[in-house]
């Protein structure tokens, strides 16, 4: 009998990894399915970055642990012009945000609050370790944010412990964007009661309405770590390279990372980090193809937001990012008639019935009776998109319709579930 670890033994595998086999499953077996389960980002990444790549294969050196000195300036460059973020003066390069996050949880005790509605990682991340954590309430009619009152009440009530709060914006899962008001009246309540923030920022410039979304740094710098990297904005998820922030007064924990990230991955691969400083030197034209798969997934959004919102369907308004959270519960009683009482009987059946691969809400913390889905809507081409937007310009329907096929007739097959739930 093998021996293990009993908090890895029992990370349950989540019910998108079942989705994910399934939707697998049903193509083998030469079933169409609408895939609204998988959320990477589908635009080919940048051509100037591959040159990079290119250039710096022959690169086979150790780079310092924290990352390269070139590359850290250029995110520190970065993240002031393009995030807003001033508190950049200690930048550690990992292999993708994930790992960073991973070992931040690992470095820090006490507990980690998360909002209900966050990123499925997070908790299986601090389970890992054993950690203390809690799912702080949020709502569909606030787009499921955290608001100040949900938090000042939990910290009056736990003052003693060291609290750590995840934040995430642009939202997966939600695609919602805290606005800058918010993030001010969330930093009072972090700053009275002295909470460490990780604020994962990997969708910052995928927000619709500007060029970045706004950071709780800048209410709160002086204990926020912010996360980013290549993955989201960048198109380059198989790249692995990650960045987090350590401001002033968090310097303490400088020598812990430094540790760390030498005792388990060394330092990112070198060609890697050279191609990043391409990225984020951000040149005028790989800005402007930004803007241009950004204007793309919001004209998705409003088509997804405005053929569901029609059939008394709950979706959140997606902000940014590639994602919304669509909800049954007003047909609760009807989907009860056919034997459907959780969010993962919902998805199980609109999956298996519809051919629709949506993900469960339990698995980004809500409760299993509240019937809402996780749907990513980048199912499709994203280079023959990004070329026919150059020449058309407008994401409409019509367009949708043409380029986006699977995204168009998997949202009519979802309103064909609702209208047949009706009758
Ligand atoms: N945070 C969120 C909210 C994500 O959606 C993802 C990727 O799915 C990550 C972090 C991890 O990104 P990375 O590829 O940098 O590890």
């Amino acid at each position: 009998m093998l021996q293990t670890n009993k908090n890895i033994q029992n990370l349950k595998p989540s019910a998108t990894l079942a989705i994910n086999q399934k939707v697998q499953e049903l193509r083998a077996k030469g079933k169409q399915v609408y895939h609204f389960g998988f959320g990477q980002s589908p635009f080919p990444i940048h051509h100037t970055i591959v040159k990079a790549l290119q250039n710096n294969a022959s690169n086979n050196h150790y780079l310092p642990t924290l990352g390269l000195h070139e590359l850290q300036n250029a995110i520190a460059y970065f993240l002031k012009h393009h995030q807003n973020i001033s508190e950049v003066n200690r930048i550690f390069i990992g292999p993708g945000s994930k790992e960073l996050l991973y070992q931040t949880l690992l470095i820090l005790e006490g507990t980690f609050l998360i909002p209900k509605g966050s990123w499925v990682s997070y908790l299986p991340q601090i389970k890992s370790k054993n950690g203390d954590y809690v799912i702080l309430n949020t709502t569909f009619k606030n787009s499921f944010k955290l608001t100040p009152e949900v938090l000042e009440h939990y910290c009056n009530n736990h003052k003693t412990i060291q609290k750590t709060l995840i934040l995430n914006s642009p939202n997966n899962p939600t695609g919602a964007v805290y606005t800058a008001v918010e993030y001010s009246a969330l930093a009072k309540v972090c700053s009275k009661h002295n909470l460490i923030v990780l604020s994962d920022e990997i969708y910052s410039q995928i927000n619709y309405t500007n060029h970045c979304a706004p950071s709780i740094s800048n209410y709160y710098p002086e204990r926020t770590i912010v996360f980013g990297g290549l993955s989201k904005v960048f198109s380059a998820g198989g790249y692995r390279l990650g960045f987090m922030t350590l401001p002033k007064k968090l310097e303490a924990l400088h020598p812990l990372y430094k540790s760390l990230f030498s005792e388990t991955f060394s330092a990112v691969a070198s060609p890697i980090q050279y191609a990043a400083i391409e990225a984020y030197a951000y040149n005028d034209d790989l800005q402007q193809y930004i803007f241009n798969s950004k204007t793309i997934l919001s004209g998705i959004a409003n088509f997804v937001y405005s053929s569901l919102n029609q059939y008394a369907i709950e979706v959140v308004p997606t902000n940014g990012g590639f994602y919304t959270m669509i909800g049954f519960n007003t047909f609760r009683e009807k989907l009860k008639k056919r034997g459907i009482y959780t969010n993962t009987d919902l998805a199980t059946f609109i999956l298996e019935e519809y051919q629709v691969a949506l993900l469960p809400g339990s698995d980004f913390y809500l409760e299993d009776n509240e019937l809402f889905l996780r749907l990513a809507f980048v199912d499709f081409d994203g280079e023959k998109v990004i070329t026919a937007f150059q020449k058309e310009n407008l994401v409409d329907q019509n367009f949708i319709k043409k380029y986006c096929p699977n995204i168009f007739n998997g949202i009519i097959r979802i309103q064909k579930f609702v209208k047949e739930l009706e009758q």
